[in-house]
């Protein structure tokens, strides 16, 4: 029990670790282990529904468009957006190419600026950077104060800023910046805001409106759902003016020798295929997260991050970088003595594992570490037995290192 919550409620529900009771696993930041409800409904569709969608005219093919597409309205609903609004990716790297292709590409001149901040994963920044160097415009880095939030953001934004990209929650610490503060303020300024929700969409209600940005992504595997599939929310009046991204079947309206027209909306963005199996996956960890904060999810998860800091500042040698209270729960600690993959390969041995390395953030980490950092980031399965196996892992290498 924890905060007056049972956890044996989600612990049991993961069949992973019904096998495996005794691992603690603190890599959710990465990966969340997928629940049997989830496992089973993408098994439901695969064996029972399955056919390909917005194609065929049987009965089975209506039915395979008509369940997809209430996936997409409730994975809408889930961050307040409307189904036309919501884009399936692949993930939070597919959706952040997608805008910096088919949003920023098209406004970006030479002598333009777009701004991101220090703690961004870089896929919020590769693609925008990419984007910059060919057009001839300025990518601009915003730095952090001492919490490790955005810093004055607007010292960077000028006539010229394009468009804002900035994390909800950075990946290494955790820490959430004021993103509905600075979109709103955006807006008024006429720059476009996108926001990397990948950390946050497990942890808070996200309403897009009240964020206020032009565009949203998040990965299903960041939140108990498969990998290889995410989704992307764009303002309905952005949208409409964002060419495809790619081209092919289900995205095409007609198709002549010369030329071709394209269906309009979210449909315009989905070439190919969908992963159908990855939307039912999706659908069904939404509705996971929303049953797990309806029984007090996240009160639990802030206590146990509590219990998780005290532990861990109780080994002095480990330094933690900035973080949050656990609304976020990810802590991540270094030394500069230690390798943080030689702490990591130690605790694995018995069967803690946690991350390390420079986590896809190295102007953060390089900003912050001289050798990376471990990375500790909790789930709903998570317990006390989890942080008291990473207590005995650290007080053994304190131990063998003496
Ligand atoms: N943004 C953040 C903040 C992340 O933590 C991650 C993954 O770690 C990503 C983007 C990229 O997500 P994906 O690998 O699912 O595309």
């Amino acid at each position: 029990m924890c905060s007056g919550v049972d956890m044996s409620q989600w612990r049991e529900q993961f069949s992973v670790f019904r096998k495996r009771p005794e691992w603690a696993y603190f890599d959710n930041a990465a990966s969340c282990q997928v629940p049997d409800p989830v496992l089973d409904t993408m098994l439901e569709y695969q064996r029972e529904l399955h056919a390909n969608v917005h194609r065929g005219s049987y009965q089975q093919s209506q039915h395979a468009t008509a369940l997809f597409e209430s996936w997409r309205a409730q994975i809408a609903g889930f961050i307040g957006a409307s189904a036309d609004t919501l884009i399936f990716t692949r993930g939070t790297t597919e959706s952040m190419n997608v805008l910096a292709e088919s949003l920023l590409r098209p406004r970006l001149k030479a002598g333009d600026n777009v701004v991101v901040t220090l703690s961004e994963h870089h896929a919020n920044w590769l693609p925008w950077q990419r984007v910059c160097e060919q057009v001839g415009a300025e990518f601009r880095v915003a730095g952090l104060n001492a919490a490790g939030q955005v810093e004055d953001i607007f010292a960077h934004v000028d006539s010229r800023t394009r468009l804002v990209a900035l994390n909800h929650a950075s990946n290494v610490m955790g820490v959430i910046n004021p993103v509905a503060e600075i979109c709103a303020k955006l807006r008024q300024q006429g720059v476009l805001s996108v926001v990397d929700a990948a950390q946050s969409a497990a942890q808070l209600n996200l309403d897009v409106s009240q964020l206020q940005c032009d565009a949203l992504a998040f990965s299903g595997h960041k939140l108990y759902g498969p990998t290889g599939i995410g989704a992307l929310y764009v303002r309905a009046d952005v949208l409409d003016t964002m060419p495809p991204y790619q081209v092919g079947g289900g995205m095409v309206d007609m198709v002549y020798a010369d030329h071709s027209t394209f269906h309009r909306g979210v449909q315009g963005f989905e070439a190919g295929t969908p992963n159908l199996v990855g939307a039912a996956g999706l659908a069904a960890a939404v509705e996971f997260i929303q049953g797990c904060r309806a029984k007090g999810s996240s009160a639990y998860l802030r206590a146990l991050f509590g219990q998780l800091k005290d532990t861990i500042e109780r080994f002095e040698w480990l330094t933690c970088l900035p973080h949050s209270d656990g609304v976020v729960p990810v802590l991540s600690v270094h030394n500069p003595d230690i390798h943080p993959r030689d702490l990591a390969v130690f605790l694995d041995q018995d069967g803690v594992s946690a991350r390390a390395g420079r986590h896809c953030a190295q102007p953060l980490i390089n900003k912050l570490t001289a050798n990376g950092c471990l990375r500790f980031s909790l789930g709903v399965h998570s317990n006390a037995a989890d942080i008291q196996r990473l207590a005995e892992g650290l007080e053994a290498w304190q131990r063998e290192h003496k």
